[in-house]
């Protein structure tokens, strides 16, 4: 693709930590291959297994720190494609959902900005009924009670058809409180339709699919990172959202654990973030939209190639490995040595990319060359 005719048919999707970013500082050479791309008109969308923020001060963030003015519609981070969720024939939009996790009622907020109408936290449930989780200490309530809302209905199991009912939970961001997510979800996920407090009589039904459990019209169940150890400030890495899920997984066939079972019951449940195909799809629809925000819905060239840059074997690149684009979009991985992945041990990575790169910038001077861009990066 030598001329100006093909801008855009040729686009690079990125990790940020440990591509852009490390510990909140920029890599070298991040942002001058940023500013390249912006220049060109070749458009990228940034795509990230962390959240917990809107997109909006995760962007404003992002472009101070990098010296380059970016916007939320090249961004997605591990929830994005909730959002997804608020239109179309299964809309949850006026449902009442369960967000689970980050840091006080700020998940909360983002959901309700992706347009979700009736947001519940685990904190809101258990500042109304402490005795859900008898080990919170006294310095968790007064973190309860610092974004805890009323509930919309209590908790009645006299009277179930007043009582909470939770229509799907999703976690959104590490839970900052185990003990006490891990017993609301479980209580949902065992419940009558997910009105709380409620047990349903099918669970352990050997007569019934999975032994009766999640066949009672339970909520479904969203995951958004699968990442099972991140790398923060202390010398060994830390369990993420990832760890939760296992744990969770773990508690679940404990609970559901019966000699007469022939397998154990599973724990049904919806995963994105990298390396899902549901997130790879839904970076190439905001790819393609973004695309036509930039060179209009009737530009000639259909996107073709998407280069993906990123620092993680097991997210990144095997995500890109694995998608099959509907579209038949070519996905070609991109491996940097500014992150996750160092090779000076001579070790191959778990995933193989298509080439192993020094930075983002050996990335996008690789991707130009590949697809015959008519300007190099210096
Ligand atoms: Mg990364």
């Amino acid at each position: 693709m030598p001329t100006n005719e093909d801008a855009g048919s040729t686009d690079t999707a990125n990790s940020i930590d440990g591509v852009l970013v490390r510990s909140a500082n920029p890599i070298p050479h991040a942002s001058t291959s940023l500013k390249f791309l912006q220049e060109n008109g070749i458009p990228f969308m940034l795509l990230t297994n962390g959240g917990g923020k809107h997109e909006s001060e995760r962007v404003k963030d992002l472009s101070s720190k990098l010296s380059v003015p970016l916007h939320e519609s090249n961004f997605v981070q591990s929830h994005t494609p909730f959002a997804e969720l608020t239109h179309g024939e299964k809309s949850l939009r006026d449902k009442c959902i369960m967000v689970v996790g980050g840091e006080g009622g700020r998940c909360r907020d983002v959901a309700e900005r992706y347009g979700f109408k009736n947001v519940v936290t685990p904190g809101d449930i258990y500042a109304a009924h402490p005795e859900i989780w008898p080990f919170s200490k006294p310095f968790q309530q007064s973190y309860y009670s610092s974004f805890a809302r009323p509930l919309p209905r209590p908790i009645n199991p006299a009277s179930p058809a007043d009582s909470l009912k939770i229509d799907a939970v999703f976690v959104y961001n590490d839970p900052r409180d185990w003990g006490l997510d891990m017993q609301v979800i479980l209580d949902v996920m065992l419940s009558h339709r997910g009105i709380m407090g409620t047990y349903s009589s099918k669970n352990g039904d050997t007569s019934l699919h999975n032994s009766g459990y999640l066949q009672d019209e339970q909520p479904a169940l969203y995951f958004s990172n699968v990442d099972l150890l991140w790398a923060a400030d202390y010398h060994l890495s830390r369990l993420g959202q990832g760890g939760f899920q296992a744990s969770l997984e773990g508690l679940w066939r404990a609970v559901t654990y019966h000699k007469n079972h022939k397998s154990p019951p599973e724990l049904y449940k919806t995963v994105i973030g990298k390396p899902y195909r549901e997130t790879y799809s839904f970076a190439e629809k905001q790819l393609v939209r973004h695309r036509d925000s930039m060179f209009g819905k009737d530009h000639p060239t259909a996107l073709r190639k998407v280069y993906m840059v990123g620092d993680n074997p097991e997210s990144d690149i095997r995500g890109a490995n694995d998608y099959e684009s509907p579209q038949g979009v070519e996905w070609i991985s991109l491996l940097t040595r500014t992150g996750v992945y160092r090779d000076q041990d001579g070790r191959r990575p778990t995933w193989e990319p298509r080439a192993i790169v020094d930075d983002v910038k050996a990335a996008v001077q690789w991707a130009l060359k590949d697809s015959g861009w008519h300007q190099p990066l210096r």
